[in-house]
């Protein structure tokens, strides 16, 4: 019962998104198995690939409207986005 209800609640699912989706300048594809997977692995790509866009997000804070806004759209394209196994 325990097992079931677990297996139903935690469904692993593997979505990838772009670097542009995610409000980036490429098209690099990000994947993750949840949504903060997904945001963090993005995070790791702007470090890597963008440095300045990085740091512009991390002085921006998690309350600012725009991050608000972009956690939103965020999370309806991540909705949107068909598994990808
Ligand atoms: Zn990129």
């Amino acid at each position: 019962m325990i097992l079931a209800l677990a297996r139903d609640h935690f469904v692993p699912t593997m979505k990838t998104m772009t670097c542009a989706q995610l409000g980036g300048p490429c098209e690099e594809k990000i994947t993750g198995n949840t949504p903060d997977e997904l945001m963090a692995n993005g995070m790791k790509h702007l470090e890597a690939a963008h440095p300045e866009m990085a740091a512009d997000v991390k002085a921006t804070p998690q309350d600012d409207p725009k991050m608000v806004e972009w956690s939103k759209k965020f999370h309806e394209d991540w909705e949107k986005t068909p598994d990808s196994m």
